[in-house]
C-alpha cells in the first residue's frame, strides 16, 4: 500500500521544520510590496518585490537572517495564516490551512523545484527591487492588482 505525503497526513502544526519549510514552493508572491486600503481594506500587491528578493532567483537572499534586515517580514506560523488575507491562494500553506490539496505544479508534487516557475505561477525575472525606488510610495506605479490571487488554484 503506497504511503501518504507528510502534506496529507499531518497538520500544518504537526509538521517539523523541514517538513513546514519544504511547503512553500518557491513563488515569491509573498515578498512583493503591497499596500492596504484603510478604508475597505482592499490589498492591492505591486511587481515591486522586498530588497532582499532577488529576482532571477526568486527567493530572498538573506532568509535565515531576514528579520534583522526587513523586521516587518512576516515570520509564517500555522497560527497567523488566518490574519494574512493578503497570502495568495495558490500559497500551500494557506491551501493546506483550507483544506485543499497541494496544487498538481508544486515541486513537493512534481520533485522538480522548476515546476513553480514552468507553470506561470512564479514572479521570476518579473520584478524590480523596492531598492531601486526613490520613494517606497511610487511602488503604487507598479501596482498589479490580480496577482495574488489568480495564479494557479488549481
Ligand atoms: S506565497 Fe507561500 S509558497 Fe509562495 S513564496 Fe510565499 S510562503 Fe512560499
Ligand atoms: S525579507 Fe526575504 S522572505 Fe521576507 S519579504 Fe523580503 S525577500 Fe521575502
Amino acid at each position: 500500500m503506497a504511503t501518504k505525503p507528510f502534506w496529507e497526513t499531518k497538520t500544518l502544526a504537526q509538521m517539523d521544520v523541514t517538513e513546514w519549510e519544504s511547503l512553500c514552493d518557491g513563488c515569491g508572491l509573498c515578498c512583493l510590496i503591497r499596500f492596504e486600503d484603510e478604508l475597505t481594506g482592499t490589498i492591492t500587491p505591486t511587481r515591486v518585490a522586498c530588497r532582499l528578493f532577488d529576482a532571477n532567483g526568486c527567493r530572498c537572499t538573506s532568509y535565515g537572517d531576514r528579520r534583522r534586515h526587513v523586521p516587518d517580514c512576516i515570520k509564517l506560523t500555522p497560527h497567523n495564516i488566518d490574519s494574512l488575507p493578503w497570502m495568495p491562494m495558490s500559497c500551500a500553506y494557506r491551501r493546506l490551512h483550507e483544506n485543499k490539496p497541494l496544487p498538481h505544479w508544486h515541486p513537493l508534487v512534481t520533485g522538480d523545484p522548476d515546476s513553480v516557475h514552468a507553470a506561470g505561477i512564479s514572479v521570476r525575472g518579473q520584478t524590480i527591487s523596492e531598492a531601486s525606488l526613490d520613494d517606497p510610495d511610487d511602488a503604487l506605479a507598479f501596482a498589479a492588482p490580480d496577482l495574488l490571487l489568480d495564479r494557479g488554484e488549481g
